[in-house]
C-alpha cells in the first residue's frame, strides 16, 4: 500500500487548511502540495513544501526588488536565455521539499546526488513495513547482451514466473526472520528481548521500501532529472524522475519548458561532431572513418542527428 490510511488522513487534513501569505505562490504547485503521486508498487512522491516560482528566477537574475516580472513573454525569454547559457544560480533560488517512498536499491542510486538535503526513516528506531518492490511482469527483463548496464527483452512464461516467485518468497522469508529476530513488542511498541532493530535489518533485501524527505534547489533538481529521467537510467529510478518532472512542469512552467527543450530534448556536441555536421552541410559524405570519431562516438552522434 503506497499510502497508509493514517498518512492519507494527514494529507487530507493538510489540504483542508490554508493560510494567507505574502510569499510568491505557484498555483500549479499548490494543486500538488501534500498529495501523493504513486510510483512503482508501494512508492510515492509528494511535495511537502516549496519556495519560489518562475518570477523568483527572473527576480534573482535581474537582482531587482518586488516581483521582478515585466511580462510573461519577457520572463520566458530570460529563463530560456539563462538555461541556454548555463547561467544556473537564478534557478537555485527555487527550492522543493519532497517526501519520497522508494526501494532501498533505488535510494542507493538517488543518494549519489549529493547536492540535496536528506532525512531518512530510521530503521534503527522504527520497524520497517513488509513492503517489497516486486516488478510488474512487463518489467522482468533479461540481461542486455549489448549493454552491460541495461536490460534486454522481457522474460516470458515459466522463466518469468520462476523469477517472480524467487523475489517474493525470498523477500517474505527475510521479513519473517526479521520479525522473529526483533521479537515481541511491548505495550508502547518498543522491542522486548529481541535483537536490536539496527542489527535485525541487515538481513533485509534491497527491494524493501524506505522513506525520506529530500530537499533540493531547482538547478540541482534539473541536474538530477536530466540524469534520471533519461532512457539510460534504470527504469525503477526513472519512474520517480518522471513523476517529479510532471510536478515541476506545473510548479515553474517556463523553467521546465526551457529545461525540457535544452536539456531533455537537446544534446551537447563535441568539436569533432560539429565539424562533421559542417562538412555534411557542405555536401561531404561522412562516415565514422573520416569523422575522427570512435565507433561509440559515431553511434551516439548518429543517434542524435538521425
Ligand atoms: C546512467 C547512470 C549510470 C551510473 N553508473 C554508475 C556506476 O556504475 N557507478 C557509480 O559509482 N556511479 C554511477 N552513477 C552515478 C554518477 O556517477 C553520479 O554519482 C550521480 O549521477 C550523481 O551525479 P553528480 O555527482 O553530478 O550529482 P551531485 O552529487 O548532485 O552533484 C552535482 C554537481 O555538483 C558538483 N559536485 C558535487 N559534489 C562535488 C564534489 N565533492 N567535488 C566536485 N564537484 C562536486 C559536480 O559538478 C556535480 O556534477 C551513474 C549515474 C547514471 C545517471
Amino acid at each position: 500500500m503506497p499510502i497508509s490510511p493514517e498518512q492519507q488522513a494527514e494529507i487530507d487534513a493538510q489540504r483542508a487548511q490554508s493560510a494567507p501569505t505574502l510569499r510568491a505562490v505557484s498555483e500549479g504547485m499548490e494543486a500538488h502540495l501534500y498529495t501523493a503521486h504513486e510510483v512503482l508498487d508501494h512508492g510515492f512522491i509528494r511535495v511537502i513544501d516549496y519556495m519560489g516560482d518562475d518570477a523568483a528566477i527572473c527576480q534573482a537574475a535581474r537582482v531587482s526588488y518586488g516581483k521582478g516580472t515585466k511580462s510573461v513573454q519577457n520572463d520566458e525569454g530570460l529563463i530560456r536565455y539563462l538555461m541556454r547559457h548555463w547561467h544556473s544560480t537564478p534557478f537555485e533560488m527555487c527550492e522543493i521539499k519532497l517526501h519520497v517512498k522508494l526501494p532501498v536499491f533505488v535510494a542507493r542510486q538517488w543518494i549519489r546526488h549529493r547536492t540535496a538535503n536528506v532525512n531518512e526513516y530510521s530503521a534503527r528506531y522504527s520497524i520497517l513495513d513488509r513492503e517489497f518492490y516486486i516488478p510488474a511482469p512487463e518489467h522482468v527483463n533479461a540481461q542486455s547482451v549489448v549493454n552491460n548496464q541495461g536490460r534486454g527483452g522481457v522474460l516470458e512464461g515459466a522463466e518469468a514466473a520462476r523469477v517472480l516467485e524467487i523475489l517474493k518468497s525470498d523477500s517474505n522469508r527475510a521479513y519473517d526472520n526479521y520479525e522473529a529476530m526483533i521479537g515481541t513488542e511491548g505495550p508502547d511498541g518498543e522491542a522486548q528481548d529481541g535483537l536490536a532493530r539496527e542489527l535485525a535489518r541487515m538481513n533485509l533485501p534491497t527491494n524493501i521500501y524506505t522513506q525520506w524527505y529530500w530537499k533540493v534547489d531547482l538547478h540541482n533538481l534539473f541536474h538530477f532529472l536530466r540524469l534520471r529521467a533519461d532512457p539510460h537510467a534504470q527504469y525503477e529510478i526513472r519512474v520517480y524522475a518522471d513523476a517529479i518532472c510532471k510536478v515541476v512542469a506545473d510548479w515553474v512552467p517556463a523553467a521546465y519548458g526551457a529545461f525540457e527543450d535544452y536539456r531533455l530534448g537537446g544534446a551537447s556536441l563535441s568539436g569533432r561532431a560539429l565539424d562533421c555536421i559542417r562538412r555534411m552541410l557542405a555536401g561531404e559524405e561522412m562516415t565514422q572513418e573520416n569523422s575522427g570519431m570512435s565507433k561509440g562516438e559515431w553511434r551516439e552522434f548518429e543517434g542524435v542527428i538521425r
